[in-house]
């Protein structure tokens, strides 16, 4: 590339040079003339001995000599272009050909799926600022891989469990050690249930994660979807033992938001709640006015969260108990799905407790209509 613009430049020079001969000879053929023009002996513009064609042969002569000049300095030119040109391609290709090698093969191998390459500084501030993107991409590719990996593992131990247990009673039910009762028949199909909440949730989760879940925003009536979610869930309470207590502010305005999801959003808070108070315990749904929007509360008086587990309850699978949360029927991935839900919606969902014993607040805002 470099010698070629190095010989298009050289060639196109040439020519303007040998263009620009009878320019630039013509004044100093003049003055020759004139130094022998009005000579001893000779006519006017002559000097002695001095023809018309010893004159030209003079202007020829100057010509040619003007051309050789040209040539050597062209050649001499020509010659000290190319050996810079070849310096800087080797000194180019030494500091960006080489870190950019670098990166294309750290490319290479992360498309192999070897997430822990990372590309060291150059020293070249552009070639930097691709390293650095670069290593960002490759940091996030290997936490999605990492996110890949535990939900497998996760999936995989929540499965082993109940299939654990539905296979130790098939057994004993063949080996005639377990009775074929009621009470058995009630306990394998609780099993089989959980496992079916479970892949229910997973198929609501990964179509959460993967943002294709369906929403139909419309205007929403706060009163309406909280009168729905403490309908759903009043007879559980009562079952309980537990006090469900709803109140909504008058004049509420209306939310935007997917009427079915906001309400399985309360009802997943409810379910929590109900899971997580023990008799006697109160459960209330608040509605208020919030930031250009409304916020709906769930407030329990049950076992709280403590402060350093606040952050985790909304990862998946993440429970402060597993093995209480897991006799009581819960999957682990209830807040996941229902924050994932929350921020389709363009709302919020988020927690507080005054810590492990002192009860929890679960609150989901919505915003108000554009
Ligand atoms: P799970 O199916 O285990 O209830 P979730 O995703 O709904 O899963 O909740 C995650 C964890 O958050 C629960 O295991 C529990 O430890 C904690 N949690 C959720 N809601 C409450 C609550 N109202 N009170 C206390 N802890 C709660």
């Amino acid at each position: 590339m470099n010698l070629a613009v190095i010989g298009v430049a050289g060639v196109a020079l040439m020519i303007a040079a040998f263009a620009a001969t009878p320019t630039v000879l013509n004044a100093e053929i003049i003055h020759i003339r004139a130094m022998f023009a009005g000579a001893p002996g000779s006519g006017p513009g002559f000097g002695p001995g001095m023809g018309p064609a010893m004159f030209n042969a003079i202007d020829t002569a100057l010509i040619e000599s003007y051309h050789d000049a040209i040539r050597a300095i062209f050649l001499a030119g020509g010659a000290s272009a190319l050996v810079t040109a070849v310096a800087a391609s080797v000194f180019v290709a030494g500091r960006v050909a080489m870190p950019m090698s670098r990166i294309a093969g750290a490319a290479r191998t992360i498309a192999a799926g070897k997430y822990d390459q990372r590309v060291a500084p150059t020293g070249i501030a552009e070639l930097d600022s691709v390293a650095a993107s670069f290593n960002d991409m490759a940091a996030s590719l290997a936490a999605g891989e990492q996110r890949r990996l535990d939900l497998i593992g996760d999936v995989a131990h929540e499965l082993r469990t109940p299939l654990a247990t539905l296979n130790g009673y098939l057994e004993g039910l063949i080996d005639g050690v377990v009775e074929p009762d009621a009470k058995t028949w009630a306990l394998l199909q609780g099993e089989t249930a959980r496992l079916t909440r479970l892949v229910s949730d997973l198929n609501e989760l990964s179509r959460a994660d993967a943002r294709q879940l369906r929403l139909d925003i419309t205007s929403v009536r706060v009163s309406d979807v909280v009168e729905a979610a403490r309908v759903q869930l009043s007879a559980e309470a009562a079952k309980l033992g537990l006090a469900l207590e709803a109140s909504v502010e008058p004049d509420l305005p209306d939310v935007a938001a997917d009427r079915g999801r906001a309400i399985q959003v309360l009802t997943n808070l409810l379910t929590n709640a109900l899971r997580y108070t023990p008799s006697p315990g109160t459960i209330g749904i608040a509605a208020t006015q919030s930031a250009g929007g409304v916020a709906i509360s769930v407030t329990d008086t049950g076992i709280g969260i403590a402060p350093e587990e606040l952050p985790r309850i909304f990862e998946r699978f993440y429970r402060v108990d597993r093995s209480r949360s897991r006799a009581l029927g819960g999957s682990g991935v209830g807040l996941s799905i229902a924050k994932a839900l929350a921020d389709a919606m363009g709302g919020s969902l988020t927690a507080e407790s005054a810590g492990a014993g002192k009860g929890s607040t679960f609150t989901l805002w919505l915003p108000g209509l554009a």
